[in-house]
C-alpha cells in the first residue's frame, strides 16, 4: 500500500490538465478546458476539466473524478497502479508498506525478466532496420508482402531475429545474466552448457502485457521449407502466461472500451492489418483456442465480442467450443464470415476502414443464428440428424446465463425450426438445470471468484489492493442499505458538500424578527444538530463515511467550502472521489426540483430547502423502521411470542404517530 504522504505528493504534483492533456486534446474555455470525451463516442465536446477544482466531468456519459480516477478509467488500472503511473510520470519516489524478502526477490526477478525482454525487443527492431541481410528479408516481407507502413511496424514493435546466437551474445555482453535470458524464454541451454537463441531467422512479433511491457515473442519464418515450424513462440515464463494474454490488447484496449466492442481474430497480422486500416478494437487469440482467462481480459473492457472468420469450415468448427465459452461468460457474441478466399488480414488490406466497418456491420450475425445456419446446412444433407441438431442448439442456448436472452433465442429458434416454443424452452430449462447441477457451473463460479480479485492480467504491476477500505466494504456486505434511503441521503450530502459552510437564513426569522440579530447557523451545523437530536444516522455505508469525514475535516479547523471539497476529492479512495465530483458537478438535485426551475440561485433558498430535505430523510427513516418492525411482528406472530408482539405493537403505534406528524409538517412546508 502506498503511504499517505506519497499519495499527497503525487496529487500535489500531477496537474489534471497536464495529465489529461496527454491523452486528449484540450481546448481552453474560460477557466476550464473542454474536449471530446475519451470514454464515449461524440462529435461535440461535452468533456470538461477544471484545473482549479482538480476534477473532470463528462456531461455526456457522466464519468467524473480527479486525476487518479481518470488514469484508472483511461488506462484501466487499479487505484494503486494509477498512483504509480502518475508517480513515474512526475519522477516521484513511491514509499510502500514493507514487502517480505520473498516478495522483494520475486519483484526483482520479474524486473530482470522484463528488462531482458525489452532489450531483446529493441535488438530485434534495430536489426530489422539496420542489418542489411535482415532488411532485405524481413523488412521487404513486412513492407512489400504484408503492406505494413513504417509507422505500423513501429507501433507494434516488429523486428527481425538474425541467424546465429546474436541476441544471446549481445545481451551477455551488455551485462544481462544467462539465467534471465533462459528465464524469459529468449535463450535455450544446450547440452554443453552453452546458450543458443530461441529465435533466429524469423520476423518477430513482440507480445505486450496489458500495461505495455514486452513479455513474450512470436517468430515467423519466411522460408518455405516445410520442415520448419511456421511460428515459434515464447514458452510460458514467470512473466508470460499464455492463457492470460491476448495479442494486441495493449494497443486495442482504449478503442475497445470507447466503442464498447471487440473484434476477435486469429493471427498477429490480422490485428496489425486492421489497425493499419484504421480499426483498432481488435485482438487475437494467437491460434490457441480461447481460455476463460482471456475472455475475462476482454470483459474488463466490453461485453460485446464479434468473432471474425475466414470462410474455411474446419477452422470454424474448431473454434466453436471457444465461442460456447464466451456465451457461458455472459458475453454478447456475434460472428462474421469473410468472403471465400479472404481472411481478416487480406480483406483489411484491400478495403478502407469504412468499407470494412460496413461489411462487418452487414454480415455479422448473432452466434445462435450462426450456429443454426451452420448446423442446418449439415442437416439438409442428412435429415436423420435433426434430433441431434436440436439437442445441440438447446445445449448452446442453455449456457447463456441471462434468462431473458435464453428466452429470446428460444423463440427465434422455435420459429426457424417450425416447432412449438414451449417444447424448446422445456428442453433448454432442463439442460440448464443439468448444467447448474452438474457442478460445472459451480466450478466456474468458484473459479471466477477465486480469480476475480487476483490481477492476473496486470500481474506485471502491483496486485489490486482491495484491503484499502476494509471497514466500509465489510460493512456494506453485511448491511444491505435499503434503496429507498439512498436518494435522500445523497441529497443531504449534496447540501453538505456544496453549501455546508453557508449560513442558513430561515424565511420566518427574516420576516418576524427583522429587528433582532439572526441566529447564525451553518448548513453543516444544522444538519448535524437535526440528526444528532433524533439519534439518526445515514444508512448507506459510503454516504455515512463521507458524512463523518466532512465533520472530521471541519474539526481540523477547515471551514472554507472549496478547501473541504478539495480534501474530499483527493481522499485516498477512488469511490469517494467519484461521489464528491458527482455531487459538486451535478446540475439537478433529486427530490426537490421546483427550486431548480426557478432562476433563484440555490444559495438563496437553502433556508427552505435544507429543512425540507432533512424532514424527508426523517420521514423515510421512520418508514424504513416501520417496515422492518412490521416484518419482525410477522415473525413474532408465527413464533407465538405474545410479549414481543405487544412490545412491537407499541412501537408501531409510535411510528405511525411519527409518520402522521412528518407528513403534516411536510404538507405545511
Ligand atoms: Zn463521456
Amino acid at each position: 500500500m502506498i503511504d499517505r504522504a506519497t499519495v499527497d505528493r503525487i496529487l500535489d504534483t500531477a496537474a489534471i490538465a497536464d495529465v489529461i492533456g496527454g491523452f486528449v486534446s484540450l481546448r481552453r474555455r474560460g477557466g476550464n478546458f473542454v474536449a471530446c470525451c475519451p470514454f464515449h463516442n461524440e462529435k461535440t465536446p461535452s468533456f470538461s476539466v477544471s484545473p482549479s477544482k482538480g476534477i473532470f466531468k463528462c456531461f455526456g456519459c457522466g464519468k467524473s473524478g480527479n486525476v487518479v480516477t481518470f488514469i484508472m478509467e483511461h488506462e484501466h488500472l487499479s487505484y494503486t497502479e494509477a498512483l504509480k503511473f502518475l508517480a513515474r510520470k512526475y519522477g516521484i519516489e513511491v514509499h510502500e508498506k514493507e514487502e517480505t524478502a520473498e516478495e522483494i526477490a520475486q519483484r526483482q526477478r520479474n524486473e530482470s525478466l522484463w528488462a531482458v525482454s525489452e532489450f531483446a525487443a529493441q535488438f530485434f527492431a534495430e536489426t530489422l532496420f539496420n542489418d542489411p541481410m535482415s532488411r532485405s528479408v524481413g523488412l521487404t516481407y513486412l513492407r512489400d508482402n504484408r503492406g505494413f507502413s513504417e509507422q505500423t511496424i513501429q507501433k507494434f514493435g516488429l523486428g527481425f531475429a538474425p541467424s546465429g546466437n546474436q541476441l544471446t551474445e549481445k545481451a551477455l555482453a551488455a551485462g544481462y545474466k544467462a539465467e534471465y535470458l533462459t528465464g524469459a524464454g529468449l535463450a535455450i541451454e544446450r547440452n554443453n552448457n552453452t546458450l543458443a537463441d530461441r529465435f533466429y531467422e524469423r520476423v518477430i512479433f513482440p507480445i505486450h502485457s496489458l500495461s505495455g511491457r514486452v513479455i513474450a515473442f512470436g517468430g515467423r519464418t519466411l522460408r518455405t521449407d516445410k520442415s520448419l515450424a511456421k511460428y515459434v513462440n515464447s514458452p510460458e515464463t514467470e512473466i508470460y502466461k499464455k492463457s492470460h494474454s491476448l495479442y494486441g490488447l495493449f494497443q486495442a484496449k482504449n478503442a475497445i472500451s470507447r466503442l464498447d466492442k471487440c473484434y476477435l481474430v486469429e493471427g498477429y497480422t490480422d490485428v496489425i492489418s486492421f489497425h493499419q486500416a484504421g480499426i483498432e478494437n481488435v485482438v487475437a487469440s494467437s491460434g490457441t483456442s480461447l481460455t476463460s482467462g482471456q475472455i475475462r481480459l476482454i470483459k474488463r473492457f466490453t461485453n460485446k465480442v464479434t468473432v471474425l472468420y475466414d470462410g474455411d469450415a474446419a477452422g470454424i468448427k474448431a473454434s466453436i467450443r471457444g465461442i460456447d465459452m464466451l456465451l457461458e461468460e455472459g458475453m454478447e457474441i456475434k460472428v462474421a464470415l469473410f468472403p471465400d478466399g479472404d481472411d481478416p488480414d487480406s480483406f483489411a488490406r484491400k478495403h478502407t476502414a469504412e468499407e470494412i466497418e460496413n461489411f462487418l456491420h452487414n454480415s455479422e450475425q448473432d452466434f445462435i443464428s450462426f450456429k443454426y445456419d451452420l448446423l442446418s446446412a449439415e442437416m439438409a444433407k442428412d435429415p436423420m440428424r435433426r434430433a441431434e441438431f436440436i439437442h445441440e442448439i438447446i445445449r448452446t442456448i442453455s449456457l447463456i446465463p441471462d434468462q431473458i436472452a435464453r428466452t429470446v433465442y428460444a423463440e427465434e429458434c422455435a420459429n426457424r425450426l417450425g416447432m412449438k416454443q414451449d417444447i424448446l424452452t422445456n428442453g433448454i430449462n432442463k439442460a440448464r438445470k443439468q448444467y447448474v447441477e452438474s457442478g460445472l457451473y459451480q466450478q466456474k463460479q468458484a473459479q471466477q471468484q477465486a480469480q476475480e480479485p487476483v490481477s492476473q492480467p496486470t500481474w506485471d504491476l502491483v496486485p489490486h489492493l482491495p484491503a484499502e477500505q476494509p471497514t466500509r466494504k465489510a460493512a456494506s456486505a453485511r448491511l444491505q442499505p435499503p434503496p429507498i434511503m439512498e436518494p435522500i441521503e445523497k441529497e443531504i450530502l449534496y447540501y453538505l458538500i456544496r453549501f455546508g459552510e453557508n449560513i442558513l437564513h430561515f424565511e420566518e426569522e427574516q420576516k418576524y424578527n427583522a429587528e433582532q440579530p439572526v441566529q447564525r447557523i451553518t448548513v453543516a451545523e444544522y444538519i448535524a444538530a437535526e440528526l444528532t437530536n433524533d439519534g439518526l444516522e445515514l444508512i448507506t455505508p459510503l454516504f455515512k463515511q463521507v458524512y463523518d469525514l466532512y465533520y472530521e475535516i471541519q474539526k481540523e479547523g477547515l471551514t472554507d467550502q472549496n478547501r473541504i471539497q478539495h480534501r474530499l476529492i483527493n481522499w485516498n479512495d477512488p469511490e469517494i472521489t467519484k461521489l464528491i465530483t458527482n455531487l459538486i458537478t451535478e446540475e439537478y438535485t433529486i427530490t426537490i426540483k421546483e427550486y431548480n426551475k426557478a432562476l433563484i440561485p440555490e444559495e438563496n433558498v437553502l433556508g427552505t430547502v435544507v429543512p425540507k430535505v432533512i424532514l424527508i430523510f426523517k420521514a423515510k427513516f421512520v418508514d424504513h423502521t416501520y417496515q422492518s418492525v412490521m416484518k419482525e411482528l410477522a415473525q413474532a406472530q408465527s413464533a407465538g411470542d405474545e410479549a414481543r408482539q405487544q412490545e412491537l405493537l407499541t412501537n408501531i403505534r409510535i411510528l405511525m404517530q411519527m409518520r402522521r406528524e412528518f407528513s403534516n409538517e411536510l404538507n405545511r412546508l
